[in-house]
Order: structure tokens, then C-alpha cells, then sequence
């Protein structure tokens, strides 16, 4: 592969976020998404071995990535390698394998956030609130006591504490030994 600025492809992988002015007659900054090219999870799937592409685990069918926009620290996406977004069509083996390592999933968060519960589950189409819909993914969310949402609504921020960098070094070892073990 050709040596690539790590910022450059964070920007070919992830949307990028930019901080712009919408109506400038009334100053009012917001920040914007920029829609990338092709798909991000295709896209991280092209390089699961480069810490931009946020993977914490792959084999030959199926990724554990890092959100890049997390609704807490720690927050998980669980996904088939192969592009689509009808869950109906995904293999039994696939399925199974995405339960598993949901379990597993769970288990390194505990074991490293101590978070008080979990939200999981997936958005199926635009309407019911997917980012991405044409590759599905099913979320995998740590929460604690008083996380909730208060932070959006009076500041329209979230608060995350850690960068996702700090979420990839903490978690990427225990994936790794996961990922020998072999078992999707
Ligand atoms: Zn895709």
C-alpha cells in the first residue's frame, strides 16, 4: 500500500466534520457533516489493519469498528464485510456470528469501562434514525448512571470524554486477542 498521511485516510474513510457558518447575517456556526465518497464501512474494510480505520477486529466475514461519532466512550459497531443494508438477506452464519461477538463485545467493555448497562441494537433504514443505511450495522452502547440526555439538550453537544484514538488503544489489545482465538 502506498504511504498515506494517516489524516489523509481518515478523510478517504470517515465523513469529515466541519465547523461552518450557516446564515451568516446571524453568526450562526454549525457543524456540518461532509458526505464522503462511497462507503465508510467498505471503506474501513479495505484497511482493517490501519488504527484510522478504527477496527478493532476482523475476520474474513464480519468487523468490530469503533464509532467515529459515539453516543458515549466505547461505543461499538458490529458488521458484516459484505455491502447491504437489508437484514433479511444477511446469512445465518453471519447472524450468528454477529451475536457472538456481541457477547464478546460486552465483555471487553465491562472489563474496561465498567459502564452500568448497554443500549444494542440497529437502525434499519434512514427513517428509524440509520446514518448509514445502505450497510447495515447493529450498535453496541455503553451507559452509566446520568449519562443520559441532558448534555444534548441544553448545550446541543454530546459529551464524550475520551477521543476515539484513546477508545481504539484501550480497547484494540483485548480485541486482538479475541481475533486469535477465532471465533466468528
Ligand atoms: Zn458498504
Amino acid at each position: 500500500m502506498k504511504k498515506k498521511s494517516i489524516r489523509n485516510l481518515q478523510s478517504e474513510i470517515w465523513p469529515q466534520e466541519r465547523d461552518v457558518i450557516e446564515s451568516p447575517h446571524r453568526l450562526q456556526y454549525v457543524r456540518k457533516v461532509i458526505k464522503p465518497r462511497g462507503c465508510v464501512f467498505c471503506a474501513a474494510s479495505r484497511n482493517p489493519d490501519h488504527p484510522s480505520s478504527l477496527v478493532l477486529l476482523k475476520s474474513r466475514t464480519m468487523l468490530v469498528v469503533l464509532n467515529k461519532y459515539p453516543y458515549n466512550n466505547g461505543h461499538l459497531l458490529i458488521l458484516p464485510r459484505k455491502h447491504g443494508g437489508d437484514f433479511e438477506t444477511m446469512t445465518d452464519k453471519n447472524l450468528i456470528a454477529m451475536q457472538l461477538l456481541t457477547k464478546h463485545s460486552l465483555k471487553i467493555l465491562k472489563k474496561v469501562y465498567k459502564p452500568h448497562g448497554f443500549n444494542t441494537g440497529m437502525n434499519l433504514g434512514k427513517v428509524a434514525g440509520a446514518g448509514i443505511p445502505d450497510h447495515l450495522h447493529y450498535h453496541i452502547i455503553p451507559r452509566w448512571g446520568g449519562d443520559t440526555n441532558f448534555f444534548p439538550l441544553i448545550a446541543q453537544t454530546k459529551l464524550v470524554v475520551e477521543t476515539t484514538e484513546q477508545s481504539y488503544n484501550l480497547l484494540k489489545p483485548h480485541f486482538e486477542k479475541l481475533e486469535k482465538r477465532n471465533v466468528v
